[in-house]
């Protein structure tokens, strides 16, 4: 019930998020330095165990040739299902079984970015906890609040969220930038690598909708398709950068 979190700034960000810190992994020959000294100290403050180890052990742990000099054992955390609903406005992403880790990471670090509520796992997706999806979210994983229910569970949840469940499919018949996103609370609902959305999430959506193509490609990569609809539906709330111009 825990996972390997790598690096300096992961741990940091673990900490200042109030995570469950388990253990402090530090490389022998890395103790000495300065801010790693700090690091130990804070744990050392928190009661989080310390050990020492080899670049060889540390190498094994984090299956790397050149590991980071300090990981950490965080324990897992999940948000309750109702806190969704507890909310009357903000953004959602929900994923139908997503497979690929590195996709899962970069839609963490996304919603992060640019600010939705939480990420939904929804059925048997790939475990975000695991090495290589926690690499991709650069800490966002510390930030941003997950969920994982099944699709019986979304499908009851999204018959009770008082707001809009957008599904994003190839044959949606609306284009991603129609619904009034800024109207109230939104769950973008994002359908799986290979398959797309199951037929009982197409059922749970108050629209389906579609980002324009041209050209030959197929679809778009999941966490594009993503980045794409969840920066249009929280365009309203992002702060405005000046355009430089006078
Ligand atoms: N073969 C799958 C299908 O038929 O749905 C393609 C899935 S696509 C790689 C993965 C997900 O990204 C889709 O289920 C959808 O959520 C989103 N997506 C990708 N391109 C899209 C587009 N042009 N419009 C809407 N959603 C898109």
């Amino acid at each position: 019930n825990a996972f390997l979190a790598e690096g300096h700034k992961l741990i940091v960000d673990a900490l200042d998020n109030g995570w469950d810190v388990r253990q402090l992994i530090v490389s022998k020959n890395a103790a000495q330095e300065t801010p790693v000294e700090k690091l130990i100290s804070r744990c050392v403050a928190s009661g989080i165990d310390i050990l020492l180890v080899s670049n060889r052990i540390l190498t094994s742990l984090t299956r790397r040739d050149n590991p980071q000099m300090v990981c950490a054992v965080v324990g897992r955390q999940f948000g309750a299902d109702d806190d969704i609903l507890a909310h009357s406005e903000g953004t959602w992403v929900a994923l139908d079984r997503v497979r690929d880790p590195g996709n899962l990471g970069t839609i963490v670090r996304t919603a992060d970015a640019l600010g939705a509520r939480g990420v939904i796992f929804i059925g048997d997706t790939t475990d975000p906890f695991a090495t290589e999806a926690v690499r991709a979210t650069m800490g966002s994983i510390f930030a941003v609040p997950l969920y994982a229910m099944s699709e019986e569970a979304f499908c009851a949840l999204a018959s009770r969220f008082s707001g809009k469940v957008v599904g994003t499919h190839l044959a949606g018949s609306v284009d991603f930038r129609v619904p009034a996103y800024e109207d109230g609370p939104t769950i973008l609902l994002m359908g799986n690598e290979q398959a797309g959305l199951t037929e009982n999430l197409v059922q749970a959506c108050d629209h389906l909708v579609r980002i324009p193509q041209a050209g030959s490609a197929d679809s778009l990569n999941l966490a594009i398709a993503t980045a794409i609809c969840l920066f249009h539906a929280r365009a309203h709330a992002l702060p405005a950068e000046s355009t430089g111009e006078a």
